[in-house]
């Protein structure tokens, strides 16, 4: 760690110029570890309320316009609450950019080698907590400095994680529920990130991403090469059907930032320990560079 540490200090004092803030990787790993200690997150859960209150009382913390957007669905013919949570950092900015990751985690680990496991909620270290932790980092980061042409939205978003596979229209609920509920001027741009803590990050670009959005993946992805991020691949790889979509579909300039290679993806094993700081950090100091504009 310390050796990472040390690279981390040296590679951003060489990269990052003068007006682009740091992003501090060990911060953010703990938000993710906070997270998994709450327990699994899943809809109508105590510990999805939890997390709920964690995410809300870090945002206050900075200072951010705080609006919590309820709403129910229908899943497996039981109702579940969802709460989207946004956060508005310097509202009075008209130019804006919009940063996106669900919070709640999947409650069946139905992809773990032991079947024994499929009806047992998951912790979701990378599916869910690196997302999160991600943005509250970005959050501490814009209440302290303000990005000079843009003001800043985070969105968390529910019910992404209880959908069947195969029917695109149970997943990305909260997501669904934002974008069609959006009646202001939208965000010049909207980023949302999922699954990027995973230690052996390689992040492929998204098709629905490249294909409504192709100027925005190529800025992110140039961005993190002159970073030297090379964890960031310059090629088409999987369309995934993500909390991006749904903005897409109601006319946002959205992308997936996701690493979709992910053994333990929806198993018992998708825990703190198969993420890393340095994952975490190729993404956010990357996001900190579109944000501050360098
Ligand atoms: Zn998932």
């Amino acid at each position: 760690m310390i050796k990472f540490l040390k690279l981390l200090v040296l590679s951003s004092l060489f990269s990052c110029g003068n007006s682009v803030p740091i992003f501090d990787a060990e911060r953010s790993f703990d938000f993710l570890e906070k997270q998994c200690e709450l327990g699994p997150r899943f809809p109508n859960s105590a510990e999805i309320q939890l997390c709920r209150d964690f995410i809300i009382n870090e945002l206050e913390n900075c200072g951010a316009e705080i609006q919590q957007q309820k709403f129910s669905a229908i899943i497996d013919e039981k109702k579940i609450n969802g709460v989207n949570i946004i956060a508005k950092f310097y509202p009075q900015m008209s130019r804006r950019i919009l940063l996106g990751a669900h919070y709640d985690t999947r409650p069946f680990a139905d992809k773990d080698p032991n079947p024994e496991n499929h009806k047992t909620p998951i912790i979701g270290a990378n599916d869910a907590a690196s997302g999160v932790a991600v943005l509250l980092e970005i959050g501490k980061i814009i209440s302290q400095k303000q990005p000079q042409q843009f003001g800043i939205d985070l969105v968390f978003f529910d019910l992404e994680d209880s959908g069947i596979y195969g029917d695109n229209e149970t997943w990305c609920l909260g997501s669904t529920y934002f974008a069609e509920n959006y009646f202001s001027e939208k965000p010049e741009k909207a980023i949302v990130v999922d699954m990027i803590g995973d230690e052996n990050l390689e992040i492929f670009i998204e098709s629905f991403s490249y294909h409504n959005s192709p100027n925005l993946v190529k800025e992110i992805w140039q961005k993190a090469k002159l970073l030297n991020f090379d964890e960031f691949k310059f090629k088409i790889k999987y369309r995934i059907y993500d909390d991006h979509f749904p903005l897409i579909k109601n006319g946002f300039n959205a992308v997936d930032i996701i690493d979709f290679d992910f053994s333990d993806w929806h198993t018992l094993a998708d825990k703190p320990d198969k993420c890393s700081p340095k994952s975490l950090n190729a993404v956010g100091q990357t996001l900190l560079h579109i944000i501050y504009g360098e």
